[in-house]
């Protein structure tokens, strides 16, 4: 992670850590869908001697995605009294703001740096503008208030989220563990305080930055704002792992955050995860729903060929279709994709041009015009990805 290395995916999951059955079950769905580290929360004795039954359950399942261990108020005890929990897990996250609080501070906090470096393990100092360290932002907005030129307080906290980040983390260095074992993340629920932020953040260090929105939201507003604010930052370099942090609506599977996430870095023309398909959003000259349908038919086939199609065939995940609903951008879209087709609008001829690497190829109509079309992409998948 960081560096030159691929943006990195990750979740977290929202079962009882405790309930081992429920907590095996969502990491798997989790992984499937292609988060490369799923974050557990690791809150009290229980949870903590369930995290090293999980990872041996996941193992058994065939399923190796890192565990991170969410620690909050306590974790200095857990990583202390559950080994094997310590050594399950891959990486710790804590949260300077609520590590530990006036005299024990210190102590706590140099306790799990200490585990980190017994066991090798890495650590992400996750300050979150929501459990700020007070004391460091009492005495930043009181040297704000004696300064000749006072900054606005939301800029101050910003600092604040800031310094509590570089100061933790040079703390950890100073204890002992080693740089490049240091992940940094300052959430904010604000666009543009998240920006600001991690701007900032990036501006003064060099170390590995996990980006999320926190409390994004549900639903298309949760999109949204987290797609917002990570592009302007993925676009600017900045950001090595991410999260879209997604309140999931009741019987949502937990998934669709992994989903934003990889659409996110995907459509950026980051990473590439699955094939894209591009469709028009439809029009008056597109009066019936036939478009619309085979738009998501062709998704569903794609979605349920690529655990196929990944194992056997490089690059795959390159792949890109078109679905168009008529001649007026149809065929030039069509162009632009691996494999497009052009339906008929209203009034045009019941023929659908099937274009294959820019270049006309096939004509498809009648009843078995999407079965057609998927054999089209069936067959330009085997001949143009080398099997593996
Ligand atoms: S391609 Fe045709 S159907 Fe689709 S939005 Fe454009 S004009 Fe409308």
């Amino acid at each position: 992670m960081g560096g030159c290395a691929p943006i990195v995916v990750q979740s977290m999951t929202n079962t009882d850590t405790a309930d081992v059955d429920a907590t095996v079950r969502q990491t798997l769905e989790l992984a499937q869908a292609g988060s490369e580290l799923v974050r557990v929360t690791v809150n009290t004795p229980e949870a903590a001697a369930a995290v090293p039954v999980i990872r041996s359950r996941l193992d058994d399942a065939d399923c190796h995605v890192p565990l991170i261990g969410d620690f909050h108020y306590n974790g200095h005890r857990l990583l202390s009294e559950f080994p094997d929990c310590a050594v399950a897990l891959a990486k710790y996250r804590i949260n300077p703001g609520n590590v530990g609080f006036g005299k024990k501070k210190d102590a706590q906090f140099s306790t799990i740096i200490e585990k980190a470096i017994e066991y090798e393990r890495p650590v992400r100092i996750g300050v979150n503008w929501g459990s700020l360290d007070q004391s460091l932002l009492t005495m930043l907005m009181n040297e704000n208030a004696a300064s000749s030129s006072p900054r606005e307080a939301d800029e101050v906290v910003n600092e604040a989220l800031v310094v509590s980040a570089l100061q933790s983390a040079e703390q950890a260095e100073a204890i002992g563990l080693p740089r490049n074992r240091i992940i940094l993340s300052c959430k904010v629920s604000s666009v543009q305080a998240l920006i600001a932020v991690y701007r900032d953040l990036a501006n003064r260090c060099d170390y590995p930055l996990h980006l999320g929105l926190t409390e994004a939201g549900m639903g298309s507003r949760g999109i949204v704002a987290s797609s917002a604010a990570l592009a302007v930052l993925l676009q600017e370099g900045i950001g090595d792992t991410i999260r879209i942090s997604l309140t999931p609506r009741p019987n949502e599977p937990r998934a669709v955050e992994v989903q934003v996430a990889q659409e996110l870095l995907q459509t950026m023309g980051l990473r590439a995860f699955s094939p894209m398909v591009t469709a028009c959003p439809g029009c008056g000259r597109t009066t019936s729903t036939y478009f619309q349908e085979l738009t998501e038919d062709i998704e569903s086939f794609v979605r349920e060929a690529m655990p196929g199609w990944r194992e056997r065939f490089d690059g795959v995940e390159n792949l890109s279709l078109a679905v168009m609903g008529c001649v007026v951008n149809g065929p030039g879209e069509s162009k632009h994709a691996d494999i497009g087709i052009s339906l008929p609008g209203t009034g045009e001829a019941p023929i659908a041009p099937v274009f294959v690497d820019g270049q006309k190829f096939a004509t498809l109509r009648g009843e078995s015009l999407a079965d057609d079309f998927k054999k089209i992409v069936e067959d330009y998948v085997a001949n143009n990805y080398p099997r593996k």
